[in-house]
């Protein structure tokens, strides 16, 4: 059974379409990547998945249960949780009062104090800061905020649109070495990426969406190679 699936799901904003019947599986311990240009549907498929913006048709089912009209906060509760795109961490509050609001589903204490020893472990640079308010943090110590945070809700699956957004080149690699990291230690992530080269190289499976749809679907390396995929998202001819 997978963790999470997408069965033949859209979405409307009042009547823009912005995923038209997309279906997406993401098993247990990978990492699953959609890859597409602005505009494609990726940030909409993302929200669906955390609850943020309803269906307008399709089902989600998460450890096979229905969770299509299953509200976000209670998403979080059974193993969903979002980075979201833009990163927004709470500005006026400290690393560590950002990183508690991120197990503010949680009530064991033993647990959320080995994930913010996890957090740091991944993060020293929040270990470091964990006194600065997130507001005049960098971006890219934003971004690792942001993933932290969400990883302090101990998810089964963490969603992250775009964590290279905005990044420079060598801040872009060490956020996917460390979700390469974040896998390895059992949390299956679904990726949202305008990086194709890192996203697909890091991935066991991909999907392509163009303009609402899945136009492909394949192994990362499957998509690495695949002449149409090379050409329209990887700058290769
Ligand atoms: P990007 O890489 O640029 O973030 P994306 O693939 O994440 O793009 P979405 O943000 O999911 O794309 O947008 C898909 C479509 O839905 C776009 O045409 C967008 O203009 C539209 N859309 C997104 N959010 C809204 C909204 N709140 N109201 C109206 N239309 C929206």
């Amino acid at each position: 059974m997978a963790l999470l699936e997408l069965i033949d799901v859209s979405v409307h904003y009042g009547s823009i379409r912005a995923v038209h019947g997309i279906s997406i599986t993401v098993e247990e311990a990978e990492i699953v990547t959609l890859i597409g240009a602005n505009g494609a549907g990726k940030s909409t498929t993302m929200r669906a998945v955390s609850g943020i913006r309803p269906l307008s048709s399709g089902k989600i089912l998460f450890d096979g249960q229905d969770i299509t009209k299953l509200r976000a906060d209670l998403r979080v509760v059974r193993g969903i949780s979002q980075a979201p795109e833009g990163r927004g961490v709470f500005p006026g509050m400290t690393v560590m009062e950002n990183l508690d609001m991120g197990a503010f589903t949680r009530k064991d204490k033993k647990g959320i104090a080995a994930d913010r020893d996890r957090v740091f472990d991944l993060f020293p640079r929040l270990a470091e800061r964990r006194t600065q308010v997130g507001g005049t943090m960098s971006g890219g110590e934003q971004q690792m905020l942001a993933i932290g945070r969400a990883l302090m809700a101990n998810p089964r699956v963490l969603l992250l649109d775009e964590p290279s957004m905005g990044l420079a080149p060598q801040f872009i690699q060490q956020i996917f070495k460390i979700i390469t990291e974040i896998n390895k230690q059992g949390t299956t992530v679904l990726l949202v990426e305008q990086n194709a080269q890192q996203a697909l190289s890091r991935a066991h499976r991909a999907y392509v969406l163009e303009t609402g749809t899945i136009t492909r679907e394949g192994t990362g390396k499957e998509l690495l190679s695949d002449e149409s995929v090379k050409a329209a998202y990887l700058g290769v001819t």
